[in-house]
């Protein structure tokens, strides 16, 4: 195995968080130390902050490695890892950081271990620029199961930014305890649409905003409570405060979930019309996956390219610059190419075994 340091320039691109998570991720996978400096440059405040401190942290424990700079604030880190290990853990990410960014870091590790795991995680659910639980769960979830991996998630109590509160379990089984087991898939179209539905979650929260969200969404999609297609799905103990309306299209090959969180400076007229402007730009596009959903598949998708030696495509509505970066940091980290380019009414994307 390659143990070549991978060296990584946060202010890369995005200049985000997810430098750090692809990061971590193929540093656990191929062995290869990780040193990223000006981590998260291209945010008002740049560094480690508490929720991607905690991704740290979460890969520290599952390889048993090593971090310099893994304090708040720090913009450098130097992450040396260990044998990744299968089992059970717990994270819990303080001042209501995402859950779903944490799993996301170890996931891939994890998927590749020896043996299968159980990740319980406690915080955010619901966070402002992170996947909710529904979109992982109903999106990204089945994706990887495509691979031959096992994914299971439940959720155990929604948390929302800024309370947190939540609570959610995966499963994971890796493919086969062999290296060469990820089966890679091809997600080249949509298929028909078979389903279409919104929810509005507004636990702690007065009802009239939930049913106004909806209200203004089913007007617009042509969706009614009669057909299912609007739901006030039943909220937990303790839940709350807090309002995301959540819209899932469900498709022959593939389905996509949309969130809008609610916020004080916004009506749930607003809201609803927000989620419905993002549900229009997915349908006005012959992409299989949506914007989001295009950056975070292409870290497993990659990992069964690099472990099987079969190259596999995807098309996406567009390539945002989180999709730009993540591919340029995978690319720097795995023995893959990946090509973007235009295809008919949307974009593609070819990830294959480096020559
Ligand atoms: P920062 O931007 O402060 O560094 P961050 O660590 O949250 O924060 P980003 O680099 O912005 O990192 O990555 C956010 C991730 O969350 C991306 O993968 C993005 O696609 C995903 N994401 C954001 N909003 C949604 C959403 N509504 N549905 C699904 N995924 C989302």
């Amino acid at each position: 195995m390659n143990v070549e340091q991978l060296d990584l320039d946060g202010s890369t691109g995005e200049g985000g968080g997810q430098i750090l998570r692809t990061g971590l991720a193929l540093s656990m996978v191929t062995g290869r130390p990780l040193h990223i400096t000006r981590i998260r440059a291209g945010r008002p405040k740049p560094g480690l902050m508490r929720q991607h401190l905690a991704c740290v942290q979460a890969a520290v424990a599952v390889c048993n490695g090593q971090a310099e700079g893994a304090e708040l604030n720090s913009r450098t880190l130097l992450f040396t890892p260990g044998a990744v290990c299968s089992g059970d853990y717990r994270f819990h990410i303080a001042t209501a950081g995402s859950c779903l960014l944490v799993l996301q870091t170890v996931l891939p590790a994890l998927m590749l271990a020896d043996g299968p795991s159980k990740v319980e995680l406690a915080g955010g659910t619901h966070n402002p620029m992170a996947p909710p639980f529904d979109f992982l769960e109903r999106a990204f979830a089945p994706l990887v199961r495509r691979l031959g991996v096992g994914l299971e998630l439940q959720l155990q109590r929604r948390g929302f930014y800024p309370a947190g509160g939540g609570e959610l379990v995966a499963h994971i089984r890796p493919a086969t305890a062999s290296t060469q087991s990820l089966a890679p898939v091809d997600v080249l179209e949509r298929g028909t649409l078979q389903n279409g539905w919104a929810e509005a979650l507004a636990p702690g929260m007065a009802r009239h905003i939930a049913t106004r969200e909806l209200e203004t969404l089913g007007q617009r999609m042509g969706w009614t409570y009669e057909a299912s297609q609007l739901r006030h799905p039943p909220t937990r103990q303790n839940e709350g405060p807090g309002n995301a309306l959540i819209a899932t299209l469900e498709y022959e090959h593939i389905t996509e979930v949309f969130c809008q969180l609610g916020e004080r400076s916004q009506s749930a007229e607003q809201v609803a019309r927000r989620l419905v402007d993002e549900v229009r730009a997915y349908q006005r596009s012959a992409g299989a996956l949506g914007p989001h959903l295009a950056d975070q598949w292409m870290l497993p998708l990659a990992l069964a390219v690099w472990r099987s030696g079969q190259a596999a495509r995807y098309t996406c509505t567009k390539v945002t610059q989180h999709t730009a970066t993540n591919a340029q940091t995978i690319a720097l980290g795995l023995p893959v190419r990946l090509q973007i380019t235009p295809a008919e009414g949307a974009m593609r994307v070819e990830i294959s075994p480096a020559p």
